[in-house]
């Protein structure tokens, strides 16, 4: 070995000493094949040099805690190149026969001869030794015209090549594969993140998250006078789908109830507005929103008395139910801010004289109003009244027009 690196070296010194400057064109260019050529062989060398001392754990017996490490220190290369160089090694160790022998002849270059083995590794196991062999052979042919991107390109479409009659079945399984972990994999956290919030996260199925999507995406366009990012978007939409879901009666029974968000607060405080209202989930929620849900049709208070008794589950009183919400929708039709489109459906009847300080819940008290302009009415300086004409019309704060000119829903009066 000592006398071939001496070769090595004598023949770098000739290259190294000779003229360039005064070879003639096609000799110089013909160095330089001939040099990179050389260059792949020795790297080539080099990687089955530096396998070894890994196969053998020569670095961590002198010390060092991986032979990355040890190449770092010895090499002085960066921990990123020692990395790439040991795993490069032991890939092509690993890997087809013909990519060696490329590497070893230079028909490869040590670019190339990663891409082709990272191309081979990448294929399903279940094509069998002899189609890996022919699409290693293929690539390596390629090689010689191709560049490591185009190559790369060339490698990922290699089994329609190499055996087109199982590329399709072996796709097709590689995607029932990928459905099976993506569903297996599937969950859905709601965790108290203690600051009031509570964060959501999860995954999903494509097809799952297909059917969550489209449910989604009606209700995330944008309303009028709509300021929210497309993230609270679709965190409100959730929240209207499930309020949807709550109001129909085909969710199964809890404790022979049917389910529903349960609000207690303290009556007196409720009526000063002042009461902290307790979800039954032990958050606690301000008073401006225990008095937006006491408004909403579909949360139900549990109002307390002094003695903590609950005095009214507010059912009767409250909820715009039955023949009131007919009329109320026969009324309104859908939402009644200006200009707004959402349906009926996704409509709460909203108090105009606060349920919580003794409103009464009658078609002159209420008007029908989407999550959205709900929670704008309660807090966003908007406020409603019934008009003489019966036909409810907003009045817009300050800072929205400083002339408060009142406006009207005109979309559900032109239907
Ligand atoms: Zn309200
Ligand atoms: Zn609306």
């Amino acid at each position: 070995m000592r006398a071939a690196s001496a070769m090595i070296a004598q023949a770098v010194e000739e290259y190294a000493a000779a003229a360039v400057w005064a070879l003639p064109d096609d000799d110089l260019v013909d160095a330089l094949d001939e040099l990179h050529v050389l260059q792949q062989r020795l790297a080539a060398v080099n990687l089955a040099l530096v396998r070894e001392v890994d196969g053998r754990g020569l670095a961590v017996a002198q010390g060092a805690s991986s032979t990355a490490v040890w190449l770092r220190g010895r090499m002085r290369m960066s921990i990123g190149a020692a990395r790439r160089l040991v795993e490069l090694a032991a890939a092509i160790d690993a890997g087809p026969a013909v990519v060696r022998d490329g590497l070893a002849t230079g028909a490869l270059t040590l670019e190339q001869a990663q891409v082709v083995t990272q191309a081979v590794a990448a294929l399903p196991a279940e094509v069998g030794p002899a189609v890996v062999d022919k699409a290693a052979a293929t690539l390596v042919g390629y090689a010689g015209e191709y560049e490591p991107l185009a190559l790369r390109r060339l490698g990922e479409r290699i089994l329609q090549v190499v055996a087109p009659d199982v590329a399709e079945q072996v796709e097709a399984a590689a995607l029932g594969r990928a459905e099976q972990r993506a569903d297996r994999d599937r969950f859905l956290t709601l965790s108290d993140a203690g600051d009031g919030a509570v964060r959501l996260s999860g995954r999903l199925g494509a097809e799952a998250a297909a059917v969550v999507r489209a449910a989604l995406e009606p209700l995330c366009r944008p309303l009028p006078g709509d300021t929210r990012t497309p993230g609270q978007r679709r965190a409100d939409a959730l929240t209207d789908i499930c309020r949807l879901a709550l109001a129909t009666t085909e969710l199964p029974d809890q404790g022979g109830e049917p389910p529903q968000v349960v609000v207690t607060v303290d009556y007196d405080l409720l009526t000063r507005q002042l009461g902290p209202g307790l979800l039954d989930t032990g958050q606690n929620l301000s008073p401006q929103t225990v008095r937006r849900l006491a408004c909403d049709a579909r949360v139900l208070p549990a109002v307390l008395d002094g003695a903590g008794q609950p005095l009214d589950l507010g059912r009767q009183r409250r909820l715009v139910t039955g023949a009131l919400r007919r009329a109320l929708v026969l009324r309104d039709r859908g939402c009644t801010f200006p200009a707004c489109d959402r349906p009926a459906k996704w409509c709460h009847g909203h108090h105009i004289e606060p349920w919580a300080d003794g409103g009464p819940t009658c078609l002159s008290n209420v008007v029908l109003v989407c999550g959205f302009h709900h929670r704008l009415l309660h807090h966003g300086g908007w406020t409603v009244h019934i008009a003489p004409d019966g036909r409810p019309s907003f009045t817009p704060p300050t800072w929205v027009d400083p002339t408060q000119r009142p406006r009207r829903n005109q979309y559900w009066q032109r239907q």
